[in-house]
């Protein structure tokens, strides 16, 4: 492994995703004696010193509801800012002499990426991309073509093993358990085949709407959003083949390999929506057909999943939020155990909980009570908390990664290029998204999609 990098620039430091996600990792990561170095923050906002330290207490105090001010102190002593236009020559130029004393600085892009390309050109021009890392944030270019343009931009200013691309669910606790839960388990592994699994559904529903960014979102919706990216990377570790070793250069390998046999996405088996209202929102177009909205079926070509369907969904302003995969197993050849209301037994499902109160869930079948000999489903659940404590935000295992040059957690451009070739059929389609009421599962439609969604239950 390389050396861990000895500054961190936040180009965008007066942006959403500097005030909800980096400033805390920064004062987490401070907090464990992982982060005592400068942290410069770039942006065309004239901000003077004391504006960034408000900034970055308010967004420790959103996050974690209180402050501990020999903590911050520490962090705000190394914070700086810098304010500059990304176009100009001189910004980068000031940044250098900024960075005078550090030889391996992480640039972190938390800027729009409209903005991407100019400031790793001024990064390249200054000299400075030479001796840096870059962190750059989805979404990664808007298809295939634009994902590709990018990388070209990144790689030809800085090394392939020093970009990071940003995939926050690859950073996450429970997400990564995936591939534990999988791999570490003898008894689930056996039936993780199409022999014995229906259908594996996908939902990652938002509770909440645009949050006033709906100009925004609107030139990104639910498919670029989070589909194209944080589910695909689900379904791989969901359907990838066991790695060759332990490494994480075999797992990663297998992870892309199952998408390479996804199938891109078909119009005809998708469905996308938008909520009511949405059209009303500042910055939304009143004709607009983005989607807040999109359910849709994905089909791997393996002897592993041939004929399972997974079942792909999500949304804002869907009933509350929660991120769940549920494996549908079949349901036992021969029912020998009838339920009390003669109907067909209920499968086993297995939940993942990969959002807040993270956790598996079981359903088995189990007798119900009484003196017939009948069958009820019944729920074996582990809550991630309270049986394994707290665990760390993405956020900061992801920077702290990034500091140390570690790639396991980032998204790898072959797997982001194979992720825009699935979903780029079902890119900007100009049929109608349907309506859907606020606070529902979506559009009717999607309702009949899957045979039957297992919905999340949402706190
Ligand atoms: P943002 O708040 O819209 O923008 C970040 C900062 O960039 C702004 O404060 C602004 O600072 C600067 N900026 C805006 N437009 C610009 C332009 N045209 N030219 C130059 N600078 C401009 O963005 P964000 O939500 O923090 O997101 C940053 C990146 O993270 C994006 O790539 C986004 O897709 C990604 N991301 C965000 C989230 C999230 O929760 N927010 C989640 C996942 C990924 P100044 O005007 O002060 O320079």
């Amino acid at each position: 492994m390389d050396l861990r990098s000895d500054a961190v620039v936040l180009f965008g430091v007066t942006g959403d995703l500097v005030a909800k996600k980096l400033f805390p990792a920064l004062y987490e990561l401070t907090r464990r004696g992982r982060l005592d170095l400068p942290v410069i923050g770039v942006a065309r906002s004239r901000w003077d010193h004391q504006q960034l330290l408000t900034a970055a207490r308010k967004s420790v105090l959103e996050a974690n509801g209180q402050v501990d001010d020999e903590v911050f102190d520490r962090l705000a002593g190394n914070l700086t800012m810098l304010s500059g236009d990304y176009a100009d020559p001189t910004t980068y130029q000031r940044l250098a002499e900024a960075l005078s004393t550090a030889r391996r600085p992480l640039f972190y892009l938390a800027i729009p990426p409209a903005v991407f390309t100019a400031v790793v050109d001024g990064l390249a021009g200054s000299g400075l991309a030479a001796r840096g890392r870059v962190v750059v944030e989805k979404p990664f270019g808007r298809d295939l073509a634009t994902s590709h343009e990018l990388n070209k931009v990144l790689r030809a200013a800085f090394d392939p093993e020093r970009i990071f691309r940003i995939d926050h669910y690859l950073g996450k606790e429970a997400v990564e358990g995936l591939r534990v839960f999988r791999f570490a388990n003898r008894i689930f592994e056996p039936l993780w085949n199409a022999e014995h699994i229906a259908n594996i559904q996908v939902t990652l529903a938002e509770g909440f709407g645009t949050e006033g960014r709906a100009g925004f979102y609107d030139r990104i919706g639910a498919t670029r959003d989070v589909l194209q990216n944080h589910m695909l990377q689900v379904v791989a570790l969901l359907a990838m083949e066991p790695p060759a070793d332990a490494g994480d250069d075999a797992f990663r390998a297998e992870e892309i390999r199952a998408l390479t046999r996804a199938a891109a996405l078909s119009p005809a088996t998708t469905v996308r929506g938008q909520y009511a209202g949405y059209r009303d929102e500042p910055g939304v177009p009143a004709d607009s057909n983005t989607e807040t909205f999109v359910a849709t079926e994905l089909r791997i070509d393996s002897p592993r999943w041939a004929g399972v369907p997974f079942y792909l969904r999500t949304g804002k302003l869907m009933p509350g939020t929660a991120t769940e995969v549920v494996v549908e197993f079949k349901t036992p050849e021969r029912n020998l155990v009838p339920s009390a209301d003669g109907a067909e037994p209920e499968p086993n499902l297995l939940r993942f909980r990969l959002g807040r109160h993270d956790g598996i869930t079981l359903s088995v079948q189990v007798k119900e009570p009484g003196a017939e000999v009948t069958g009820t489903s019944t729920e074996l659940p582990v809550d991630f908390d309270a049986t394994l404590g707290h665990r760390r935000e993405a956020y900061e295992r992801l920077l702290d990664d990034a500091l140390d040059g570690r790639h396991l957690r980032f998204a790898r451009e072959e797997t982001i290029e194979q992720e825009w070739r699935i979903v780029e059929p079902i890119l900007d389609l100009s049929a109608p998204v349907s309506s859907y009421p606020r606070g529902s599962w979506g559009p009717a439609e999607a309702a009949t999609l899957a045979g039957r969604w297992h919905d999340p239950a949402t706190r």
